[in-house]
């Protein structure tokens, strides 16, 4: 056979009999990973000998199926493009459109969602199990340098954009976290975030499948579940974003005296606890070592990036830090004029290395205006003190990260005037404990007590489902403004405050 200049698939074959995920279904191994991966890259192919980079978009939940249809994606010369699961319909059809998807692939839960859009469009849905049992057919070869995945994003000026990577930078991405935090085939992490993000299926699924390691996947996060896991044994890693630390943190509250002794010292047990894609408050931080002993280590990525900051795995792990650059990967701070800053003066991170990605489909002059001489711009501010990094903020007050999850808070504003009771409003990020910020959203109406606020929160729970409405807070005060009129979006922050 040909074909296997895919990194991640290549080294699959030296791991055949050990176990690769464990689901709710059982466990699989790589042998049964490659073989089912195959299976659905054949499904794909049909009569074609390669997909030539063509977008695949599928929906799965998180599991074999998830890795078996990524995995085929691949395989079968394919960009994957993978959906979230709790996005409504105009935003899948947003992704399905913009990626310019030749097929989509979802089990039969799904179809209800996915064949409306498929048929409109006239693309082939192809259904999952089926394709996990398709005759194989001889696959092409993939070279590592093909476009591999395309990953959507929030950013202030548009819609999200398709963040692509090739097979060698998301090697890249890989090896830099497997070399920091010392993964190997004895690791067990248990994976509790959804997989249409870098975190989960980056940082935790590819690492592990990397490795030869065991990835249990559970279908969602639950904080008592999770608990109950640490208990059974086993794990040796547990990576999520501060919400999850502090959902974890409140039902540990919850538990009995001795419950509590048994899931500390069951936690305890794990090598490695890791946090990231959000700020992490020290307070969170300090809890938690007092529940598990563990100082948790944060880590500072992006989906363009991968990850770019790490706290050690060994040594000293600086609190309300993100520690230093992971290895092959050049970080620097710079101002405004693009010139270095020193040690303790705030500079925007700029990131340059072999995992950053290629493109942002699609969008030539975005890609472009992101960089600079070579360096990606984050739009992160940082500060080195004894040289380690700090992030004090994003430059744009406009991306509001909430729950570990990047949102615009330009498009909520769009959505919220389609409101026909709506005259004007203003979205702000909200500093928090549990989400790390929350949506605020200050909204002044046409007639006054024409809505109510319980009114209005239904509505946009509705229409702002995939926005992490449970962070969302409204107000029907009037907008501050400036001397000019203007409403000033710090001044809103101030409100809130209020
Ligand atoms: P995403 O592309 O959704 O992963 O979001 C990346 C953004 O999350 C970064 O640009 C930062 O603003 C933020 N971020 C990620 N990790 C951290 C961290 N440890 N501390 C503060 N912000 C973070």
């Amino acid at each position: 056979m040909k074909e296997g200049y895919i990194p991640l698939i290549s080294r699959a074959r030296s791991f055949r009999d050990r176990t690769a995920i464990v689901d709710s279904e059982g466990g699989s191994t790589y042998g049964r990973l490659l073989e089912a991966s195959a299976c659905v890259a054949s499904s794909l192919l049909g009569r074609a000998d390669d997909l030539g980079q063509a977008r695949v978009a599928f929906l799965a939940p998180p599991g074999f199926g998830y890795a078996a249809a990524m995995w085929g994606i691949w395989r079968a010369g394919g960009v994957a493009v993978p959906l979230a699961l709790q996005h409504p319909r105009p935003e899948l059809e947003y992704a399905v459109d913009d990626s310019a998807a030749s097929f989509l692939v979802c089990p039969p839960d799904y179809e209800e969602r996915l064949g409306p859009i498929a048929t409109f469009r006239g693309l082939p849905l192809i259904p999952l199990p089926e394709a996990l049992e398709a005759r194989p057919v001889s696959l092409p070869d993939v070279l590592a340098s093909r476009r591999a995945m395309m990953v959507y994003t929030s950013g202030t000026t548009s819609r999200p954009k398709g963040v692509v990577t090739t097979h060698e930078q998301i090697a890249a991405q890989i090896e830099t976290l497997v070399s920091a935090w010392g993964w190997t085939s004895e690791d067990r992490i248990l994976h509790t975030l959804p997989l249409h993000h870098l975190h989960g299926i980056l940082n935790i699924l590819s690492c592990a499948l990397w490795s030869g390691a065991v990835c249990e996947i559970f279908p969602k996060f639950d904080a008592r579940a999770v608990w109950e896991r640490f208990v059974q044994g086993g794990l040796t890693l547990f990576m999520a974003v501060p919400t999850i630390y502090v959902k974890l943190i409140s039902a540990w509250e919850s538990f009995t005296p001795a419950q509590q002794r048994e899931a500390s010292a069951a936690a305890a047990r794990l090598r490695l606890m890791v946090s990231g894609s959000a700020a992490l408050p020290v307070s969170v931080l300090s809890k938690w070592k007092a529940i598990t002993g563990h100082v948790l280590l944060e880590r500072y990525g992006m989906t363009e990036i991968g990850m770019a900051l790490s706290n050690p795995l060994e040594g000293e792990r600086v609190p309300g830090s993100v520690g230093r650059p992971l290895p092959w990967v050049e970080v620097r701070l710079v101002d405004e004029s693009g010139a270095l800053v020193p040690p303790g003066t705030p500079g925007e991170i700029q990131v340059r290395g072999p995992g950053v990605f290629l493109e942002y489909w699609r969008r030539p002059e975005a890609t472009a205006e992101a960089f600079r001489d070579g360096w990606f711009k984050t739009g992160d501010v940082a500060v080195v003190e004894d040289e380690v990094y700090r992030i004090l903020g994003r430059e744009s007050v406009d991306i509001i990260k909430t729950g570990g999850y990047k949102v615009s808070a330009l498009e909520i504003e769009e959505v919220l005037r389609t409101h026909p009771m709506i005259e004007e409003c203003a979205v702000v990020g909200l500093p928090d404990p549990e989400w790390g910020e929350r949506v605020g959203a200050a909204v002044v109406l046409k007639e006054k007590g024409g809505l109510d606020l319980e009114a209005l929160r239904l509505w946009a729970k509705e229409r702002l489902a995939s926005y992490k409405v449970p962070s969302l807070v409204l107000t029907l005060e009037d907008l501050p403004r400036n001397a000019m009129g203007k409403v000033t979006k710090t001044a809103v922050v101030r409100m809130f405050d209020k």
